[in-house]
């Protein structure tokens, strides 16, 4: 499908894991994607890929840690300036700094929050006037089960990836006058650095609990992002499309 010719995306958190397929699949739609991740090595051989990929579109690579408020309005100006519009907003750079409550430090809770969520509300507060001004923009979320569920050891990254799913019903709301749909991506256990974490005992123990009996891959979570991100999804808002094998139902 081409139906992203001549939109401008932004994807957070893009050189690696779910990110990484998202910037890919847009720009196999044929979307300009500008991917942006703290550590700019990892997002050295990203433009390269989608070429080999032979994209539509193409990528380009700026670095931003999305925890850094006092940057973030001037980097998406600069987008903004550089490309001539903003279409598309992915926001996926997430971590998790796991432990039990008990145990959590505040830095271990303010890390998560900061990039999970604060990030998430920056992002689309300096990207929501240009879409707002062009009457069309699509904002898509990164979730997570945990967010709907909760996780044992996992309050911080809960707590956070709650938050997305209320800012994105909220900003849903107030955008959805101007042409502008926002939605919310919540995976289940996909095969990434966040999840190669785990231990194989760990592992084990998750996969007979997933329906479709497997943990989940990248592209799998960009189909669904890719989809929310073109015109096909019109009428979709304020939702959060759960993607698990089946985990949470
Ligand atoms: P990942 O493989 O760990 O990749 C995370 C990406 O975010 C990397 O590109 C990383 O690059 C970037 N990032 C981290 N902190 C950042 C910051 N402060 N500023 C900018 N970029 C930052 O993660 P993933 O598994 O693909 O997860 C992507 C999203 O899906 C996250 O929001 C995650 O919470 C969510 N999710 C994942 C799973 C799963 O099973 N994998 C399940 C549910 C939800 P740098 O380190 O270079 O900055």
């Amino acid at each position: 499908m081409a139906d992203l010719v001549d939109r401008v995306a932004i994807v957070t958190g893009g050189s690696r894991g779910i990110g990484r397929a998202t910037s890919l699949a847009l720009a196999r739609a044929g979307a300009t994607v500008i991917a942006c991740a703290r550590n700019a090595e990892r997002l050295s051989s990203l433009s390269a890929e989608a070429s080999d990929q032979r994209s539509i579109g193409k990528i380009v690579t700026r670095t931003l840690d999305v925890t850094d408020s006092t940057k973030i309005e001037k980097w998406v100006d600069d987008i903004a300036t550089d490309f001539g519009r903003i279409d598309i907003l992915v926001n996926n750079a997430g971590i998790t700094r796991d432990g039990l409550v008990m145990n959590m430090s505040d830095e271990q809770f303010d890390e998560v929050i900061a990039t999970n969520l604060r990030g998430v509300f920056q992002m689309t507060r300096a990207v929501s006037k240009y879409m707002v001004r062009a009457r069309w923009g699509r904002i898509v979320n990164l979730t997570s089960i945990s967010g709907i569920m909760g996780n044992a050891g996992q309050a911080n990254y809960s707590a956070s990836k709650a938050g997305v799913i209320g800012l994105t019903k909220s900003v849903a709301k107030e955008l959805s006058r101007r042409g502008v749909t926002c939605n919310a991506v919540a995976p289940g256990f996909i095969n990434t650095d966040m999840t190669n974490v785990l231990s194989e005992k760990v592992k084990e123990q998750v996969r007979p609990l997933i329906p479709l009996q497997r943990f989940g891959e990248p592209d799998e979570v960009a189909a669904a992002i890719a989809f929310l991100s073109s015109p096909a999804s019109s009428y979709i808002t304020g939702q959060v499309i759960v993607v698990d094998g089946g985990l949470h139902m």
